[in-house]
């Protein structure tokens, strides 16, 4: 018999997973029930991706790159992906000011809602902009600095280093392209070996992928605030979903349509199990190892492309986040009952760029980096106290428009450079 495809598992682990949510937490003794003994399934999965994260990015990046046989191909291929990921995130923003000027959903909002959500959200808003503080009083190069690591065993000690690792891993592979063939062949071949080892192990991951996200969408509807809330910000929330539709379902496929060739049918099948994940866990880098391979073997973008585009992606490019932060700062602002000029609505585009760029690939980091968006046009930062009881769902829909992002750009830039091809056709409809 045939398996039902992966995405179609996914989805159905999804919608289990609420409804289990909404039953158990109607008992009194349900909400601990999930926490207890539903959640840690949820955690052991998101933390066995984030484990394989690592690996997946060493050996296949080393042989990436060593791929690419010249440095001017690897100069070429760094500066596209800049360049694209530059572009796509300042779109990104330019929709989401669009959007919340044209729906203007600050004027939904009542005084004694914003009291309310001031009142009960305030000490939560604190503690974020503390910690926002402290990531702002750096010098103007220690992101710069930042890349170049110390120790490598450090740096891939934890996951928030990926741009410290991707510098080491390149490092070692322009090291590997210039010497004798000869003695660069072996350490090829066992990183290639090490990087299929990786990938199956990605496949066995996702075996139980149904069951985790399961677990993570339980857990998530047991712990969520009541619902009146999302009723009282839900012009907002709206308006930032109709930003990121129309990133997700008109900007990214019409581009990899135009400069790639590749349909929308092609697109949606091949990234769907990866944008699930990505909804499910709200986080870029636990979904990594899976948009990796989805792109590389159901797109058909080249390892020597997805290896270096989408770990970097991950980390620096965050269209979903920047439209966010664009959208939740205007909106701020209007139910504090102040306009936001068309210099202060530029001052958003270049502080949600940089900020997104900042925001690290977990959940929830991206209402951290709005505290510096905020203070950059001049609004009480203690503001997102408005939008923290309803952060987390539009957490999960913009971690699914940054993955989709970072594909986008890995299938034109590899388009660009020859290194688009079809799939086996073993994966067109495939499951794992
Ligand atoms: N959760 C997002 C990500 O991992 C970041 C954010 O916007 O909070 O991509």
């Amino acid at each position: 018999m045939k398996r039902l495809a992966l995405h179609w598992q996914i989805l159905i682990g999804m919608v289990a997973g609420i409804a289990a949510g909404y039953l158990l937490s109607s008992f009194t003794w349900g909400g601990r029930f999930v926490i207890d003994w539903v959640k840690p399934f949820g955690t052991i999965f998101i933390n066995l991706l984030k484990l394989i994260a690592i690996p997946l990015i060493v050996s296949s990046l080393i042989k990436g790159v060593s791929d690419l046989q010249d440095i001017r191909q690897l100069s070429r291929l760094g500066t596209r992906t800049i360049g694209m990921y530059l572009i796509t995130t300042i779109v990104a923003i330019t929709i989401g000011l669009l959007v919340v000027n044209l729906i203007n959903p600050g004027s939904f909002i009542q005084e004694s809602t914003r009291t309310e959500l001031m009142g009960s959200f305030g000490a939560n808003a604190d503690q974020s902009m503390s910690a926002a503080a402290a990531s702002k009083n750096r010098g103007p190069l220690t992101a710069l600095v930042e890349v170049v690591p110390d120790n490598i065993i450090g740096a891939a000690g934890s996951n928030g280093n990926m741009l410290q690792v991707i510098f080491f891993v390149v490092f070692f592979g322009i090291g590997l392209i210039l010497i004798d063939t000869e003695k660069a062949e072996p350490v090829k071949r066992f990183f290639d070996g090490v990087n299929e080892v990786i990938l199956k192990m990605i496949d066995l991951i996702m075996l139980i992928a149904p069951i985790g996200v399961f677990a993570l969408l339980a857990a998530l509807v047991a712990e969520s605030p009541s619902p009146d809330i999302f009723k009282a910000l839900g012009v907002y929330a709206l308006t930032v979903l109709i930003g990121l539709a129309a990133l997700i379902f008109l900007f990214y496929p019409t581009l990899v349509r135009l400069f790639a060739g590749v349909s929308y049918g092609r697109f949606f099948q091949g990234m769907g199990p990866a944008q699930l994940l990505a909804f499910s866990t709200s986080s870029s880098a636990a979904t990594l190892p899976v948009t990796m391979e989805r792109v590389e073997e159901h797109i058909g973008v080249e390892k020597e492309i997805t290896s270096f585009v989408l770990p970097v992606g991950a980390t620096i490019n965050m269209d979903g986040t920047s439209l966010y932060q664009a959208v939740a700062a205007v909106f701020i602002s209007q139910a504090f009952g102040d306009d936001v000029t068309i210099m202060e609505q530029l001052t958003i585009v270049l502080t949600a760029l940089l900020a997104s760029i900042g925001t690290a690939a977990v959940p929830g980091a991206g209402i951290l980096m709005l505290v510096i968006v905020l203070e950059s046009i001049g609004v009480n930062p203690a503001g997102i106290a408005l939008i923290l009881a309803i952060d987390r769902p539009l957490d999960m829909c913009r971690t699914v428009v940054n993955i989709t992002s970072d594909a986008t750009v890995a299938i034109i830039v590899g388009k660009s450079l020859g290194k688009l091809t079809q799939p086996h056709p073993k994966n067109w409809d495939d499951n794992l």
